[in-house]
């Protein structure tokens, strides 16, 4: 059998950055000299090809438009490749790998996406180990030969997270990402310790693109003492086709005959509205209060434990595969790559 080869694709962000010996400041790292800024990257019995995207970026800027760029850069290498590192500062890194599980299903092989709190050309760098990790995530074959990881994943400080149930929660702290209502992938000490009831193995038996993202969407925070008028206008259809609403607790809030009448008839006119929970843990239950009884008698959908950037991203996604109302509600309703419990 071949080594494992694996393709590492640099985004921007943190980890990429090296001290400019002559100004000190810092500046992307220059990934053509990968092996002499990390030698113990030589070590690997992997073969390692490096791809930079034209202009790396802060993940800030990150956008549907460049995540269709780095499906793309998979997909046409998919076949040549073990598994796939992509390199992503940590600021949106959660949304590109829930975007990542949508663009792409079917994956037989890992995406591993890395980035670190430090960059790489410091001292203290968490880079080099998220890295080193995640290349050897990126290259594990069980024995039959067959990739363990066959999903978008994100490695952070030792733990391995489904890409689509991941959040940052500290800016500062190495240990940047949380998924709290989905059991780690795989955990790194001595040894890598795999999860196998945890992993996702798709149903589909060949891999499908799918990039072309539909933005015209709201995402809608509640909090007590909200007006709901002023948000009279983004409940049109022509301008918006589908609105996230985060709740109180297990999908809970106010709730007026006015604010009813809006979801209704924006709802009655095609938009589609999805409660999520402003939780980080826990999930929504349409009904179990009465404060959500409203929801349940509109038939909003319910998130049910989705995290807030993978129902950003599944809204994008749904709605620019389909038109139509009830093809978009019955793909919201589903599990589509192990982004929520049903
Ligand atoms: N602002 C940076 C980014 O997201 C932070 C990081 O890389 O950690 O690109």
């Amino acid at each position: 059998m071949n080594n494992p080869k694996v393709l590492i694709i640099y985004t921007g962000g943190t980890i990429g950055m090296i001290n400019d010996p002559e100004t000190g400041a810092l500046k992307p790292f220059d990934f053509e000299s990968l092996y002499s800024s990390i030698p113990e990257l030589k070590q690997f019995d992997y073969e390692l090809d490096t791809y930079s995207v034209e202009e790396p970026i802060d993940s800030s800027d990150m956008n549907p438009k460049l995540w269709g760029g780095i499906a793309n850069t998979i997909f046409e290498n998919y076949a040549d490749y073990t598994g796939f590192v992509v390199l992503h500062g940590t600021d949106t890194m959660a949304f590109t790998t829930a975007a990542m599980s949508f663009m792409l299903q079917g994956l037989k092989k890992p995406i591993i996406f890395t980035g670190s709190q430090l960059p790489i050309g410091k001292i203290r760098t968490d880079g080099k180990e998220n890295l080193i990790t995640a290349i050897e995530l990126a290259g594990m074959l069980d024995m039959s030969g067959h990739s363990v990881i066959q999903e978008v994943a994100l490695y952070f400080e030792f733990q391995l997270y489904r890409g689509n149930r991941v959040s940052k929660i500290s800016t500062f702290n190495f240990e940047a990402f949380k998924s709290y209502n989905y059991p780690l992938l795989a955990e790194a000490g001595t040894n890598i310790r795999i999860d196998q009831n945890a992993l996702y193995r798709p149903s589909l038996t060949e891999l499908e693109k799918f990039t072309d993202f539909n933005t015209r969407i709201a995402l809608i925070k509640l909090f007590p003492g909200m007006d709901m008028s002023i948000y009279d206008a983004i409940f049109d259809v022509s301008k918006v086709e589908g609105i996230i609403l985060e709740t109180f607790g297990n999908g809970n809030s106010f709730s007026s005959a006015a604010f009813e009448k809006m979801i209704a008839d924006y709802m009655a006119n095609g938009g589609i509205v999805l409660n999520i929970t402003q939780c980080a843990q826990g999930n929504v239950v349409l009904g179990l209060y009465e404060t959500s009884i409203h929801y349940k008698r509109l038939q909003v959908l319910s998130g049910r434990d989705i995290t807030t950037e993978a129902a950003v991203t599944k809204m994008m996604y749904v709605l620019g595969k389909t038109r139509d109302p009830e093809e978009r509600v019955e793909l919201l309703s589903q599990n589509l790559c192990g982004e929520v419990t049903i």
